[in-house]
């Protein structure tokens, strides 16, 4: 069974980058009836902090990157990651190393002053145990000193790396606490991970931790790390290039299937596929997909397929993700009767909005109640009839039966009677229906607003 997992450290918030990697990881498991894992790596105690882990946990559930299992937190596998650095001093794959930081800095001032490498290498390694101090130690592993030892990386191929390059890395400081690589590890094996999926900044941790499991005789997973994203102009993506933390994304108003679909695509591809569901994503998605190079964050592709994803979406669901875009945006929230109404009219928004503000301002008509306030373009559109215009136009709406193909069909004859082309009359009916230029047709907001409060928006209009 495929077991993935997603280790972020509680720093700060979930940034895009990470949000990829949760992503990716998710879609793994979830395509292969695995499991997608969460473990929050916060061993860092000076660092770590419980609003990220909530940060991160709302741009997940934000995203629907359910997980697998409880939360699990490093810090408090701390004895366990220690007890297996102990059970390799046992085997005599790990030294006690009495080294100080003095005696440490001393080696490599000397080392650099004589133009050698600065990798420290400890006298303890093949000490006698008799002549130990009793001092405080710390374990290093007996890292291979020569050979190489070589990553195979579905991302990057095989990745060499020469052993005498790795120093005998510490695996239990001499204040008894593990390191943040034997913590890795030992949680991936004990969780029984089976694809490591992550940025490619870890890439040279993965050789020490390589030496981790071959100490251990512990399976070493499948690594795939992942290229880092990257902005529009080909450097690294940062704050200036816009917004960072995925809930930013939720706040302006993008919604997460296309978010999904978006950061699916970025760094990973299938043929020509651009736009796809979830069920598409989690059957395609593998490992042969991802690029090697950056891929580049592009802000109008990613409205592109949001819009896309609004356009698909069942307008129940639709309504539900907006009222959580007002409250991630910190906006007022809508009425029952505003939120209800937006549903009824969701029909005719959904297909031309990328984002949800775009969509609430074609909703204006729906959301608002009389007197309607015509903002400046629609004032102009119903200065361009003549004033009894829409009062004559009342009694053709009285009597129809209220369905897209009779209202077309009075609208069009009364707009022929009067020597007029419909598009004349949809302006001023625009701007007296909705107060505003851009709306969804005329028809169907006479369809959503009923007869009663057509007519009654009409003649208010009309004086
Ligand atoms: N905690 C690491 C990070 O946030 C990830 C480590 C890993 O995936 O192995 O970058």
């Amino acid at each position: 069974q495929v077991v993935t997992r997603f280790a972020p450290s509680p720093t700060g918030f979930l940034h895009i980058g990470g949000a990829r990697t949760a992503l990716f990881n998710w879609l793994y498991a979830r395509g292969r009836g695995g499991k997608f894992l969460l473990r929050i790596e916060d061993t860092d105690r000076e660092r770590s902090t419980p609003e990220a882990t909530a940060a991160i946990l709302q741009g997940m559930a934000w995203l629907g990157l359910d997980h697998d299992g409880d939360l699990i937190s490093q810090f408090e596998g701390a004895a366990r990651h220690a007890e297996v650095a102990h059970q390799l001093l046992a085997e005599g794959k790990a030294y006690k190393c009495f080294s100080t930081q003095e005696e440490i800095a001393a080696f490599r001032d000397q080392a650099r002053s004589e133009g050698k490498s600065t990798l420290f290498r400890s006298p303890w390694r093949d000490a006698d145990p008799a002549t130990h101090p009793d001092a405080p130690f710390a374990i290093r592993i007996k890292a291979p000193q020569d050979g190489v030892t070589v990553i195979h990386d579905q991302v990057q191929g095989d990745v060499s790396i020469r052993n005498d390059q790795l120093d005998d890395m510490i695996l239990l400081r001499s204040d008894g606490t593990p390191v943040y690589m034997l913590a890795v590890v030992v949680d991936d094996h004990d969780m029984g991970v089976t694809h490591v999926i992550r940025g490619d900044d870890h890439l040279n941790n993965a050789a020490r931790q390589m030496m981790i499991y071959e100490a251990m005789g512990w399976d070493v997973p499948v690594w795939a790390h992942i290229p880092l994203i990257h902005g529009p102009d080909g450097k690294k993506l940062s704050k200036r290039h816009g917004a960072l933390g995925a809930q930013e994304y939720q706040a302006m108003g993008y919604p997460a299937a296309g978010m999904r679909n978006y950061l699916t695509r970025l760094g990973w591809s299938h043929g020509d596929d651009e736009f796809f569901t979830d069920a598409q994503a989690k059957d395609w998605f593998d490992l042969d997909g991802i690029g090697k190079s950056p891929a580049r964050f592009d802000l109008k592709k990613l409205e592109n397929l949001c819009g896309q994803h609004i356009a698909i979406s069942d307008d129940a669901a639709l309504r539900q993700e907006i009222e959580a875009y007002l409250a991630a945006a910190d906006l007022p929230p809508l009425t029952e009767t505003q939120s209800s109404d937006l549903e009824r009219a969701m029909y005719c928004l959904k297909d031309r909005a990328r984002t949800f503000p775009e969509l609430l301002e074609k909703a204006h008509f729906a959301l608002t109640n009389r007197p309607i306030v015509p903002d400046e373009k629609a004032a102009k559109a119903l200065a361009t009839v003549s004033d009894g215009i829409l009062t004559e136009l009342t009694p053709h709406l009285q009597n129809v039966s209220w369905s897209r193909n009779e209202l077309e069909e009075a609208l069009n004859s009364f707009a022929e009677s009067k020597e007029l082309k419909f598009g004349k009359l949809a302006g001023p009916l625009r701007a007296a229906l909705a107060g505003r230029a851009v709306t969804p047709s005329v028809f169907d907001m006479m369809l959503v607003l009923g007869r009663e409060e057509t007519l009654a928006r009409l003649s208010e209009a009309a004086k």
